[in-house]
């Protein structure tokens, strides 16, 4: 099934943010996918729909001391201090790039602004957690296994801080909460965005070392795979390693499958060389459940700079999303998809297709 929320799709210039990529892609995925009229892997739930299908309470809350199993707690407490919008407000324009190095405005302009940043935080940042795990709920207990969440992929939030974009790390909270609960032990996460899934990497290695004192339980562990350019950001960040004092700019990930620029024909090669790798560093364990971070940033057309050392075809992207869909159904392990990077005018094309194709197979 298909889990929409379109309230985590902020209108950025009710907040004042002057960002020039439209947040459109969701409702022109499901778009599509009703002229196609597929069978599979319909049907397309909305949030409060998935809540009641799984005998949740509406609103999902996201609890603050949830959010302390993936990210440390003084920065969880700054974001959530609800009597410090400044403390809120400051780590926000810092993620989402929005103050110059003297710390002035740039491409945003408060005086626009008609809703506030605690009102972004909460839609837009704490809504992808909820829809991230909503969706992870849904590939666990419904039948055939699957949820792809129209939102969601954070994967640059690291442990004590946001970057590129991403103020929490939706995949790893995911994980944690359900291993938490008891509903899952080993999660894989899956990240084929075109940029390195730094941020997970870091969260996971730190509750293994302890660096996070909520230690996984018994039995429980996350296992990340990340096929990404080899360079570019975030990789030659250094204002990202400048605002993380002593620490790697980027910690790698379980497995690594860098991809150079020129080498786009062997990338599916590579990503099935890397699932192959997964599954035997996961030994006897079983994999409970799958969180696919399927960025459409490598795609030829998207519109993002940064993104630009990597471009694959549509087909391309649709084999390689099709290769993780294959090898996770023949281990009949459920994965739970989120949408990540993906930028411009053609950013919605690769999910639509990947989605689309799945229909072909199904009786
Ligand atoms: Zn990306």
């Amino acid at each position: 099934m298909i889990l929409f929320d379109p309230a985590v799709n902020a209108e950025w210039l009710d907040y004042g943010i002057l960002i020039p990529f439209p947040q459109d892609r969701p409702r022109k995925i499901v778009d599509f996918l009703g002229k196609a009229a597929g069978r599979f892997p319909g049907p397309v739930l909305s949030l409060e729909e998935a809540l009641a299908a799984l005998g949740e309470k509406t609103p999902f809350v996201v609890e603050r001391d949830d959010v302390e199993l993936a990210h440390k707690k003084e920065y969880v407490d700054a974001l959530f201090q609800r009597d410090d919008d400044e403390a809120l407000a400051l780590a926000l324009l810092t993620i989402y790039e929005l103050l110059d190095e003297n710390g002035a405005p740039r491409r945003y302009d408060p005086a626009i602004a008609v809703k506030t940043m605690r009102d972004l935080f909460e839609t837009a940042v704490l809504g992808r957690l909820a829809g991230s795990y909503v969706a992870a709920r849904l590939a666990l207990e419904s039948a055939d296994g699957f949820c792809y969440y129209l939102s969601g992929g954070n994967h640059h939030a690291r442990y004590d801080g946001g970057a590129g974009f991403c103020v929490l790390n939706d995949m790893v909270w995911t994980a944690r909460k359900i291993q938490h609960e008891g509903r899952a032990r080993l999660v894989w996460i899956i990240d084929v965005d075109a940029h390195k899934g730094c941020g997970s990497a870091e969260l996971v290695d730190f509750i293994r070392r302890g660096v996070n004192p909520h230690r996984f339980e018994a039995g429980c562990d996350i296992i990340t795979l990340s096929v990404h350019m080899a360079r570019g950001w975030p990789l030659d960040a250094e204002t990202l390693a400048a605002s993380l004092p002593g620490r790697a700019p980027s910690i790698p990930s379980d497995i690594e499958i860098p991809i150079e620029a020129g080498e786009e024909a062997l990338y599916n090669q590579k990503l099935k060389e890397g699932l192959g790798r997964l599954s035997r560093l996961s030994g006897e364990r079983t994999c409970d459940l799958a969180i696919v971070v399927d960025g459409a940033d490598p795609y030829e057309k998207d519109g993002l700079e940064s993104s630009a050392l990597l471009r694959l075809t549509l087909a391309q992207l649709v084999e390689r999303d099709n290769l993780i869909y294959a090898f996770l159904r023949a281990r009949g392990i459920k994965s739970a998809w989120l949408l990540a990077g993906g930028y411009g005018e053609r950013a919605w094309e690769p999910a639509a297709y990947f989605l689309h194709s799945l229909t072909d197979g199904e009786d």
